[in-house]
Parts: structure tokens; C-alpha cells; sequence
């Protein structure tokens, strides 16, 4: 079911109990601002989310709330992340659901690192 992404920020979600470590995840990369862990039902060879550690709950909610310093680390770790996993050259897709058009499942804010493969068009 698709999120409602104007609703406030629910801590219960299951990407806010993977950062507090309740629910288990594979760690890839994590710094002051992000964590990364592979996506439980890959779409892609590499298929990899990339959460900001502040409680956003959308790209739309992060874009209008977050500091600069956090943008800027979230940011920087997702391409930091692409670079460490040589996808610069072979090329990568980056994606944000935001609610229902988007459909987006969890609302705390991700990225989808896709990679490892051509990708096909970008909307099927
Ligand atoms: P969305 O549709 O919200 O953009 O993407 C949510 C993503 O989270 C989906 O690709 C789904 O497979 C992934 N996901 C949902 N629950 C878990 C989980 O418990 N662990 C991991 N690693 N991924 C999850």
C-alpha cells in the first residue's frame, strides 16, 4: 500500500527500526548522515537504499525540512556509495517513490541505487 507522504513522520516505520537496529540489515556503507543496506526483493543485480539517519519521511519532506549539512552528507554518501561500488563508468539509476504517483511503501525517505546491469527504459 502507498504512503501517504503529508502524514507527520512515523517512528514505528521499518527503515527507522533497521537504523535503530531492531529489525536486522546487512550494513554496505554508513556514515553521520546515511546508511545504505541492500534492498530485501532486488529489482536490479545491485540493488541498493540509501536512508538519510534524520526522520524524513519523503524526498518532498527532506527537500523542504533538512539543514544543508544534512543534504549535502546524504548526498554526497549516495554518490560516495556508487563510486566504491564502480558504477560511475558502467553507469547507474537513482530513484525516489514520493506517495501514491511515485508508490512509495516506506515513509522514511530512500533511494534506490540500481546498477550492475543495463536498466531499460526508465518508466516501463
Ligand atoms: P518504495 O516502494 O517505498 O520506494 O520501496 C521500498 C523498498 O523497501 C522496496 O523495494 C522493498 O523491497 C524494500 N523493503 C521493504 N521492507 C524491507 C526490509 O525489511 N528490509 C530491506 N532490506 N528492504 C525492505
Amino acid at each position: 500500500m502507498p504512503i501517504d507522504p503529508t502524514l507527520p513522520y512515523d517512528d514505528d516505520n521499518i527503515f527507522a527500526k533497521i537504523l535503530r537496529g531492531e529489525i536486522p540489515s546487512t550494513r554496505i556503507y554508513e556514515d553521520e548522515w546515511a546508511y545504505a543496506f541492500p534492498d530485501i526483493n532486488p529489482q536490479a543485480k545491485l540493488h541498493i537504499l540509501v536512508i538519510p539517519k534524520g526522520k524524513y519521511v519523503s524526498w518532498d519532506d527532506f527537500s523542504a525540512r533538512a539543514s544543508v549539512e544534512e543534504i549535502a552528507g546524504f548526498v554526497r554518501a549516495v554518490g560516495h556509495i556508487a563510486r566504491e561500488h564502480g558504477l560511475v563508468e558502467p553507469g547507474y539509476r537513482l530513484l525516489a517513490n514520493v506517495g501514491a504517483h511515485g508508490g512509495q511503501e516506506v515513509p522514511h525517505l530512500h533511494v534506490h541505487l540500481f546498477g550492475g546491469q543495463p536498466l531499460g527504459r526508465m518508466i516501463a
